[in-house]
């Protein structure tokens, strides 16, 4: 199981995971009646473009309070909402969420969403994402769907299909959590993505030796080279921030900057961070 760490919710998983599956059929249950009873949030996590300092948008990232047992991490319950197909409702409340979110926020801000695998194998995903879109008022522009290449391991013809069709609506898709899989490289031969989010694990490695910035480099090289803008995820600490400078990385998202905030907070933060960025540009003309 996880390491206990700072936060008591990690401590939860792992007395949940050793109480096994009675505990996992109850979080179950109480995971439809949060649904009805709106217990899910969405969190926003800016992304930076490291060049200028804007705020390019936001990542959004379901959050649970349970009533009893405090926050559940959505490495749980995300988890648990796959296993018994809540997914598919998460799944559509989440992306409706944060796109009618997006639409109160300037334009040139976009949103992304996290996909899970199971919503290829369910009933018209690309329908669900349209029908959003024209719900919601959001151009599809700015929207970014992230997927892993998780789902990628036993896709066929199908799922390309379906990215393709998603793709065609106008929103772009980015491969998340690059590098952690099998064949990172041999899906992007398979599925011309827009972004490249090479994962926490690389970044927070990057101080402290001369492979990881090797695989950084050689991942924002492979995505120039395919026309495929790259992002950095889990940036904690300014040495970080100026190798992946260097590195030519185009986004960066991480504690350094700002933790996922509530839906009230990145509006504060969007208002703060560009008046902000307005005074250094006033300043340096
Ligand atoms: P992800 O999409 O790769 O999201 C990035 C995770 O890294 C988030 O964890 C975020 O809070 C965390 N993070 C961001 N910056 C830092 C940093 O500087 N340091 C550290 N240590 N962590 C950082 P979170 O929110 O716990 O989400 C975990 C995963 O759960 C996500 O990984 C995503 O795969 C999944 N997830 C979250 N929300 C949703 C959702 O609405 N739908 C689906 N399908 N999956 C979701
Ligand atoms: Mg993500
Ligand atoms: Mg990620
Ligand atoms: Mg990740």
């Amino acid at each position: 199981a996880v390491k206990a760490g700072k936060r008591g919710s990690y401590e939860f998983y792992d007395r949940k995971m050793s109480e096994g599956l009675a505990e996992r059929r109850q979080l179950e249950a109480d995971l439809r009646r949060a649904i009805e009873r709106g217990e899910l949030e969405l969190h926003y996590q800016p992304s930076i473009v490291l060049k200028t300092g804007e705020i390019a948008g936001f990542e959004a990232l379901a959050r649970w309070r349970h009533p009893e047992r405090g926050n559940v991490p959505p490495s749980l319950f995300i988890s648990i909402a796959e296993e018994c197909g809540l997914i598919h409702a998460i799944g559509e409340w989440s992306l409706a969420e944060a796109c009618h979110q997006a639409t109160t926020w300037p334009e040139h801000l976009k949103i992304a969403v996290n996909l899970s695998p199971v919503q290829f194998s369910g009933p018209d995903l690309v329908g669900m994402v349209r029908g959003v879109l024209e719900r919601t008022g959001l151009p599809a522009h700015r929207l970014e769907l992230e997927i892993t290449e998780q789902m990628l391991l036993d896709s066929g013809e199908a799922t390309l299909a379906i990215l393709r069709d998603l793709k065609a609506l106008g929103l772009h898709v980015a491969m998340d959590d690059f590098g952690t899989g099998y064949s990172s490289l041999n899906y992007l031969r398979s599925f011309p993505f827009d972004r490249i989010k090479v994962d926490r694990s690389f970044v927070t490695g990057l101080g402290t030796g001369a492979q990881n910035a090797a695989i950084v480099r050689a991942v924002i090289d492979i995505a120039r080279v395919l026309g495929m803008r790259t992002t950095a995820e889990g940036i904690e600490t300014v040495d970080q921030q100026r190798v992946l400078a260097l590195l030519g990385c185009d986004e960066v998202q991480g504690y350094l900057f700002s933790r996922p905030v509530p839906a009230a907070e990145a509006k504060a933060l969007i208002g703060r961070w560009c008046a902000e960025t307005q005074k250094a540009e006033t300043m340096a003309a």
